[in-house]
Protein backbone atom coordinates (compact mmCIF):
# COMPACT_ATOMS: atom_id res chain seq x y z
CA UNK A 1 0.00 0.00 0.00
CA UNK A 2 1.46 3.27 -1.13
CA UNK A 3 2.41 5.27 2.04
CA UNK A 4 0.51 8.27 3.49
CA UNK A 5 0.68 10.89 6.55
CA UNK A 6 -0.18 9.30 9.32
CA UNK A 7 -2.76 10.47 11.95
CA UNK A 8 -0.53 10.59 15.39
CA UNK A 9 -4.32 11.29 16.70
CA UNK A 10 -5.48 8.02 16.14
CA UNK A 11 -2.72 6.32 17.58
CA UNK A 12 -0.87 5.32 14.40
CA UNK A 13 2.39 3.60 14.86
CA UNK A 14 2.43 0.63 12.38
CA UNK A 15 3.98 -2.40 12.99
CA UNK A 16 7.12 -3.13 10.84
CA UNK A 17 8.95 -6.43 11.72
CA UNK A 18 7.94 -8.90 10.60
CA UNK A 19 8.60 -11.37 12.88
CA UNK A 20 6.20 -9.68 15.81
CA UNK A 21 3.57 -9.86 13.17
CA UNK A 22 3.89 -13.54 12.63
CA UNK A 23 4.34 -13.98 16.29
CA UNK A 24 0.97 -11.96 16.22
CA UNK A 25 -0.76 -14.01 14.31
CA UNK A 26 0.62 -17.46 15.53
CA UNK A 27 -0.72 -16.17 19.22
CA UNK A 28 -3.91 -16.77 18.14
CA UNK A 29 -3.62 -20.29 17.39
CA UNK A 30 -5.72 -22.59 14.60
CA UNK A 31 -8.17 -19.95 13.20
CA UNK A 32 -8.76 -22.08 10.03
CA UNK A 33 -12.33 -22.87 11.07
CA UNK A 34 -12.67 -19.11 13.46
CA UNK A 35 -13.78 -15.40 12.87
CA UNK A 36 -10.94 -13.18 13.36
CA UNK A 37 -12.12 -9.33 14.44
CA UNK A 38 -8.93 -7.16 13.93
CA UNK A 39 -9.19 -4.44 15.80
CA UNK A 40 -7.34 -0.96 13.84
CA UNK A 41 -6.44 -2.90 10.87
CA UNK A 42 -3.84 0.32 9.58
CA UNK A 43 -1.70 -0.65 6.39
CA UNK A 44 -2.76 -3.76 6.95
CA UNK A 45 0.44 -5.49 8.60
CA UNK A 46 -0.99 -8.33 10.19
CA UNK A 47 -4.70 -8.36 8.31
CA UNK A 48 -2.45 -10.18 5.15
CA UNK A 49 -1.40 -12.97 7.14
CA UNK A 50 -4.85 -13.96 8.80
CA UNK A 51 -6.41 -13.39 5.77
CA UNK A 52 -5.00 -16.31 4.19
CA UNK A 53 -5.18 -18.49 7.43
CA UNK A 54 -9.13 -17.17 8.65
CA UNK A 55 -12.21 -18.57 7.77
CA UNK A 56 -13.31 -14.89 8.21
CA UNK A 57 -11.62 -11.94 9.07
CA UNK A 58 -13.63 -9.03 9.58
CA UNK A 59 -11.24 -5.67 10.55
CA UNK A 60 -12.26 -2.85 11.60
CA UNK A 61 -10.82 0.70 10.98
CA UNK A 62 -11.79 4.14 12.00
CA UNK A 63 -9.57 5.77 9.54
CA UNK A 64 -11.58 7.15 6.69
CA UNK A 65 -8.60 6.93 4.28
CA UNK A 66 -6.97 3.47 5.30
CA UNK A 67 -10.35 1.47 5.13
CA UNK A 68 -10.80 2.08 1.37
CA UNK A 69 -7.27 1.56 0.88
CA UNK A 70 -7.99 -2.22 2.61
CA UNK A 71 -11.10 -2.82 1.12
CA UNK A 72 -9.54 -2.38 -2.41
CA UNK A 73 -6.56 -4.41 -1.63
CA UNK A 74 -8.43 -7.25 0.00
CA UNK A 75 -11.49 -7.18 -2.65
CA UNK A 76 -10.29 -10.61 -4.13
CA UNK A 77 -10.69 -12.34 -1.10
CA UNK A 78 -14.68 -13.40 0.06
CA UNK A 79 -13.64 -14.27 3.81
CA UNK A 80 -12.36 -10.79 4.43
CA UNK A 81 -14.69 -8.00 5.32
CA UNK A 82 -13.29 -4.30 6.04
CA UNK A 83 -15.33 -2.23 8.14
CA UNK A 84 -15.08 1.68 8.30
CA UNK A 85 -16.40 2.05 11.90
CA UNK A 86 -15.04 3.23 15.42
CA UNK A 87 -14.31 -0.27 17.70
CA UNK A 88 -15.98 1.44 20.93
CA UNK A 89 -19.01 1.31 19.18
CA UNK A 90 -19.20 -2.21 17.82
CA UNK A 91 -21.37 -4.76 18.71
CA UNK A 92 -19.26 -8.22 19.10
CA UNK A 93 -22.16 -10.14 19.38
CA UNK A 94 -23.95 -9.10 16.26
CA UNK A 95 -20.36 -10.19 14.44
CA UNK A 96 -20.65 -13.64 15.86
CA UNK A 97 -24.07 -13.86 15.51
CA UNK A 98 -23.84 -16.64 12.18
CA UNK A 99 -21.05 -18.36 13.75
CA UNK A 100 -21.66 -21.48 16.14
CA UNK A 101 -17.92 -20.60 17.65
CA UNK A 102 -16.97 -17.29 19.76
CA UNK A 103 -14.77 -15.09 18.17
CA UNK A 104 -10.95 -14.53 18.16
CA UNK A 105 -9.70 -11.17 18.37
CA UNK A 106 -6.78 -9.28 17.60
CA UNK A 107 -5.23 -5.71 17.65
CA UNK A 108 -2.12 -3.97 17.82
CA UNK A 109 -4.26 -1.63 19.70
CA UNK A 110 -4.33 2.39 19.32
CA UNK A 111 -2.96 3.32 22.70
CA UNK A 112 -4.58 6.38 23.31
CA UNK A 113 -8.02 4.27 24.08
CA UNK A 114 -6.58 0.84 25.24
CA UNK A 115 -8.75 1.06 28.17
CA UNK A 116 -11.83 1.74 26.77
CA UNK A 117 -11.87 -0.80 23.86
CA UNK A 118 -10.75 -3.53 27.42
CA UNK A 119 -14.07 -2.52 28.85
CA UNK A 120 -15.91 -2.83 25.20
CA UNK A 121 -14.04 -6.70 24.86
CA UNK A 122 -15.25 -7.09 28.40
CA UNK A 123 -18.45 -5.52 27.86
CA UNK A 124 -18.86 -8.81 25.17
CA UNK A 125 -17.16 -11.19 27.28
CA UNK A 126 -19.91 -13.89 25.52
CA UNK A 127 -18.48 -13.33 22.25
CA UNK A 128 -15.05 -13.89 23.03
CA UNK A 129 -12.69 -16.71 23.44
CA UNK A 130 -9.66 -14.61 23.39
CA UNK A 131 -7.76 -11.97 21.91
CA UNK A 132 -3.91 -11.23 21.44
CA UNK A 133 -3.58 -7.30 21.57
CA UNK A 134 -0.42 -4.73 21.78
CA UNK A 135 -0.66 -2.46 23.94
CA UNK A 136 2.01 0.25 25.83
CA UNK A 137 4.53 -1.97 27.64
CA UNK A 138 3.83 0.20 31.18
CA UNK A 139 -0.13 -0.57 30.42
CA UNK A 140 0.39 -4.38 29.80
CA UNK A 141 2.57 -4.53 33.36
CA UNK A 142 -0.56 -2.91 35.29
CA UNK A 143 -3.07 -4.95 33.17
CA UNK A 144 -0.58 -8.23 34.01
CA UNK A 145 0.25 -7.29 37.86
CA UNK A 146 -0.46 -9.75 40.76
CA UNK A 147 -2.31 -8.81 43.93
CA UNK A 148 0.44 -7.24 46.48
CA UNK A 149 2.86 -5.88 44.19
CA UNK A 150 3.04 -1.92 42.86
CA UNK A 151 1.47 -2.18 39.47
CA UNK A 152 -1.52 -3.88 40.48
CA UNK A 153 -4.89 -2.20 40.45
CA UNK A 154 -8.09 -1.63 39.41
CA UNK A 155 -7.38 -2.41 35.87
CA UNK A 156 -5.45 -5.51 36.86
CA UNK A 157 -8.45 -6.82 39.05
CA UNK A 158 -10.99 -6.07 36.55
CA UNK A 159 -9.30 -7.70 33.68
CA UNK A 160 -8.54 -10.94 36.08
CA UNK A 161 -12.34 -10.96 36.43
CA UNK A 162 -12.69 -11.45 32.85
CA UNK A 163 -9.69 -13.77 31.72
CA UNK A 164 -6.36 -15.11 32.35
CA UNK A 165 -4.18 -12.94 31.17
CA UNK A 166 -0.30 -14.15 29.70
CA UNK A 167 2.56 -11.67 28.74
CA UNK A 168 3.71 -12.79 25.47
CA UNK A 169 6.76 -10.47 23.79
CA UNK A 170 7.74 -7.25 24.73
CA UNK A 171 9.07 -4.66 21.14
CA UNK A 172 11.37 -1.59 21.33
CA UNK A 173 10.15 1.36 19.52
CA UNK A 174 12.28 0.62 16.22
CA UNK A 175 9.42 -2.47 15.30
CA UNK A 176 7.00 0.76 14.21
CA UNK A 177 7.10 2.94 11.91
CA UNK A 178 7.12 6.14 12.92
CA UNK A 179 8.70 4.42 16.32
CA UNK A 180 6.01 5.65 19.22
CA UNK A 181 7.67 6.81 22.27
CA UNK A 182 7.45 3.69 23.98
CA UNK A 183 7.78 -0.25 24.35
CA UNK A 184 4.99 -2.17 23.81
CA UNK A 185 3.91 -5.28 25.34
CA UNK A 186 1.32 -8.19 23.57
CA UNK A 187 -0.63 -9.77 25.78
CA UNK A 188 -3.38 -12.77 25.15
CA UNK A 189 -6.63 -13.13 27.36
CA UNK A 190 -8.30 -15.91 27.55
CA UNK A 191 -11.92 -15.26 28.31
CA UNK A 192 -13.09 -17.00 31.77
CA UNK A 193 -14.81 -14.41 33.52
CA UNK A 194 -14.91 -15.48 37.45
CA UNK A 195 -18.15 -13.88 38.77
CA UNK A 196 -20.24 -17.12 38.54
CA UNK A 197 -17.21 -18.55 40.89
CA UNK A 198 -16.64 -15.59 42.89
CA UNK A 199 -21.10 -15.51 43.66
CA UNK A 200 -20.99 -11.89 42.84
CA UNK A 201 -23.45 -9.89 40.54
CA UNK A 202 -21.23 -8.35 38.01
CA UNK A 203 -22.39 -4.71 37.79
CA UNK A 204 -22.15 -4.52 41.18
CA UNK A 205 -19.02 -6.17 41.95
CA UNK A 206 -17.47 -4.02 39.29
CA UNK A 207 -18.65 -1.04 40.64
CA UNK A 208 -17.53 -2.29 44.56
CA UNK A 209 -14.01 -2.49 43.12
CA UNK A 210 -14.01 1.02 41.52
CA UNK A 211 -14.51 2.13 45.22
CA UNK A 212 -12.35 0.15 46.54
CA UNK A 213 -9.23 1.66 44.40
CA UNK A 214 -10.39 4.92 44.41
CA UNK A 215 -7.55 6.02 45.84
CA UNK A 216 -5.28 3.58 46.03
CA UNK A 217 -3.27 4.05 48.91
CA UNK A 218 -5.56 4.55 51.12
CA UNK A 219 -6.93 1.92 53.67
CA UNK A 220 -9.63 0.06 51.83
CA UNK A 221 -12.07 0.58 54.71
CA UNK A 222 -11.18 3.95 54.10
CA UNK A 223 -12.43 4.24 50.46
CA UNK A 224 -15.04 2.46 51.49
CA UNK A 225 -16.72 4.83 53.90
CA UNK A 226 -15.83 7.41 51.98
CA UNK A 227 -18.99 6.41 49.41
CA UNK A 228 -21.29 6.28 52.25
CA UNK A 229 -20.87 2.67 54.05
CA UNK A 230 -21.58 2.79 57.43
CA UNK A 231 -18.67 2.75 59.61
CA UNK A 232 -19.98 -0.08 61.86
CA UNK A 233 -21.47 -2.61 58.59
CA UNK A 234 -17.50 -2.08 56.87
CA UNK A 235 -15.79 -3.12 60.62
CA UNK A 236 -18.52 -6.17 61.17
CA UNK A 237 -17.97 -7.17 57.09
CA UNK A 238 -14.09 -7.64 57.74
CA UNK A 239 -14.94 -9.85 60.97
CA UNK A 240 -17.00 -12.00 59.02
CA UNK A 241 -14.53 -11.95 55.96
CA UNK A 242 -11.49 -12.65 57.71
CA UNK A 243 -9.71 -10.11 55.77
CA UNK A 244 -7.35 -7.49 57.66
CA UNK A 245 -9.08 -4.36 58.64
CA UNK A 246 -6.18 -2.25 57.80
CA UNK A 247 -5.38 -3.54 54.44
CA UNK A 248 -5.08 -1.97 51.23
CA UNK A 249 -7.55 -3.37 47.96
CA UNK A 250 -4.01 -3.93 46.45
CA UNK A 251 -2.95 -6.50 49.03
CA UNK A 252 -6.17 -8.34 48.50
CA UNK A 253 -7.18 -11.15 45.91
CA UNK A 254 -10.07 -11.50 44.41
CA UNK A 255 -11.51 -14.32 46.46
CA UNK A 256 -10.80 -11.94 49.50
CA UNK A 257 -12.51 -9.21 47.60
CA UNK A 258 -15.65 -11.01 46.64
CA UNK A 259 -15.62 -11.86 50.40
CA UNK A 260 -15.44 -9.15 51.83
CA UNK A 261 -18.09 -7.60 49.38
CA UNK A 262 -20.63 -10.47 49.55
CA UNK A 263 -20.68 -9.68 53.87
CA UNK A 264 -21.02 -6.13 53.22
CA UNK A 265 -24.15 -6.83 50.91
CA UNK A 266 -25.26 -9.44 53.59
CA UNK A 267 -25.20 -7.24 56.26
CA UNK A 268 -27.37 -4.26 54.45
N1 LIG B 1 -2.65 -2.96 12.84
C1 LIG B 1 -1.79 -1.97 12.25
C2 LIG B 1 -0.34 -2.35 12.49
O1 LIG B 1 -0.11 -3.17 13.40
O2 LIG B 1 0.52 -1.82 11.79
C3 LIG B 1 -2.09 -0.57 12.79
C4 LIG B 1 -1.96 -0.41 14.29
S1 LIG B 1 -2.05 1.28 14.85
C5 LIG B 1 -1.20 1.14 16.38
C6 LIG B 1 -3.74 1.45 15.42
C7 LIG B 1 -4.78 1.49 14.31
O3 LIG B 1 -6.08 1.65 14.91
C8 LIG B 1 -4.64 2.63 13.33
O4 LIG B 1 -4.76 2.15 12.02
C9 LIG B 1 -5.80 3.59 13.67
O5 LIG B 1 -6.27 4.32 12.55
C10 LIG B 1 -6.84 2.61 14.17
N2 LIG B 1 -7.83 3.20 15.09
C11 LIG B 1 -7.66 4.24 15.95
N3 LIG B 1 -8.78 4.46 16.65
C12 LIG B 1 -9.68 3.52 16.24
C13 LIG B 1 -11.03 3.23 16.59
N4 LIG B 1 -11.67 3.94 17.54
N5 LIG B 1 -11.67 2.20 15.97
C14 LIG B 1 -11.02 1.47 15.02
N6 LIG B 1 -9.74 1.70 14.65
C15 LIG B 1 -9.08 2.71 15.24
Amino acid sequence: MPQRTRRPKLGQNFLVSATAQAAIADALGDVSHRTVVEIGPGRGAITAILARRAQRLIAIELDRELAPRLQADFAGQPGVEILQKDILETDFAALRAASQEKLLVVGNLPYYITSDILLRLFRFHASIERAVIMVQREVADRIAASPGTRDYGLLSATTRMYARIEKLLTLPPGAFSPPPQVHSTVLRLTFAPRFDELKVAPEDFLAFLRISFAQKRKMLGKNLRTAGEDAQRVISAFEASGVNPQSRAEELDLPQMACLFRQLRLLR
